[in-house]
């Protein structure tokens, strides 16, 4: 009798995790939606993976090559790296919870900022270890906060360089430094997942810090300026000794056959990038310029996405304006999960997107 009352019962920490809610896709009655609430390429990805992901559909009995080769050195190639330094996973959110499996038990603290990227703080806690949440200034990351916050228990930082859904940065000086005032036992993770985009003379995605420290890893994704979001892809530049951790708890295929072919063409095609770039560049400019010339704040970005702030006055918040953009069919995101209340962050869409929101916008502003 006693025996079936009983049920199982996960671990500490799993169901204090608030699940992980990704952007909204559609609007319920709205025939024609401009997603721009993920940030996902306007571009799509390039027709040279398109192709290669055509190629392997033609082999789809056969396991994947389990250690990804034909990937690591496509990325090793393009970005001069060592591949038994890179390992690639189902995304980059496999590897941030890879790392945190590997490097995290119970009574460990892992450190992330205010408006940090969700991810660390559900694997930091899925690991079972504490999740120690540091405030930025600005919704910037402060290099003396992160630091104030070390204690002997700390295993990991976390920073996203440049940040989601803040779009900021910290300059390669501050990451230095930042690095060079924790322990070497603290892991610090620079999640670059936006770097391709980023087109300043003082920001470095980890590269040179990774490969002269045994305690900083990179983490870069596919999902973002590659186009291939859907496929799940992303690597890690790390020392040998993590990536030596990350292999053995790791699946033993954990890229797919197509994520492998597809990302191996997709990262060698130079030209599809820049175009993207040199189309964020331009876009983003506009985008920020027209968003103030309606008189909304909007946090500097380097990414291809902006966080654009709102009031608290009623029919003029976020969440209203949220509602009025989506009626139209454009689906910002909600960031409150992230601390920020009162803003919406829009990715960097098609000119079509950009110029309805724009639209929209001073509607929904003008309106009493
Ligand atoms: C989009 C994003 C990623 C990428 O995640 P994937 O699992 O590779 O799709 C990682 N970090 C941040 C901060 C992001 O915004």
């Amino acid at each position: 009798m006693t025996s079936a009352r009983k049920k199982p019962v996960p671990k500490k920490g799993v169901m204090d995790i608030a699940t992980y809610v990704p952007g909204k896709e559609t609007v319920a009655g709205v025939e024609r939606v401009y997603k721009l609430s993920s940030n996902e390429t306007p571009h799509g990805p390039s027709r040279k993976a398109i192709d290669a992901l055509a190629d392997i559909s033609k082999h789809l009995e056969l396991y994947p090559d389990g250690g990804s080769h034909l990937l690591r050195e496509a990325i090793a190639e393009v970005h001069g790296l060592n591949p038994a330094n890179i390992l690639c996973g189902n995304g980059s959110d496999e590897l941030l919870g890879l790392l945190c499996q590997a490097y995290l038990a119970p009574g460990d603290e892992g450190i992330f900022t205010e408006h940090g990227f969700l991810v660390y703080k559900i694997q930091i806690t899925a690991a079972g270890a504490s999740p120690v949440c540091v405030r930025e200034e600005d919704c910037k990351a402060s290099v003396d906060t992160i630091l104030a916050a070390v204690t002997e228990r700390t295993k990991m930082v976390f920073l996203a360089n440049p940040n989601n859904p803040t779009g900021t940065y910290l300059p390669v000086e501050e990451v230095r430094r930042l690095h060079a005032g924790l322990p070497g036992n603290v892991l610090l993770v620079l999640d670059a997942a936006y770097s391709e985009y980023v087109r300043r003379n003082d920001y470095e995605s980890g590269i040179e810090l990774v490969s002269s420290n045994e305690n900083v890893v990179m983490t870069r994704t596919f999902s973002k300026i590659y186009g291939l979001a859907g496929l799940r892809i992303g690597w890690i530049y790390a020392p040998l000794a993590v990536v030596d951790a990350l292999n053995r708890i790791r699946g033993p295929f954990n890229v797919s056959a197509a994520a492998i072919a597809a990302g191996a063409a997709a990262i060698r095609d130079r030209e599809h990038v820049e175009q993207a770039v040199d189309y964020n560049q331009i876009w983003l400019a506009r985008l920020t310029e027209e968003l103030e010339a309606l008189g909304l704040r909007v946090t500097p970005s380097v990414g291809n996405f902006v966080l654009i702030h709102f009031t608290e006055d009623a029919g003029k918040t976020a969440g209203d304006a949220d509602a009025f953009l989506s009626s139209r069919g454009f689906v910002l995101r909600q960031v409150s999960a992230y601390g920020l209340p009162n803003a919406l962050r829009m990715t960097v869409g098609s000119v079509e997107a950009i110029e309805g929101v724009l639209a929209a916008l001073k509607e929904f502003l003008e309106a009493t």
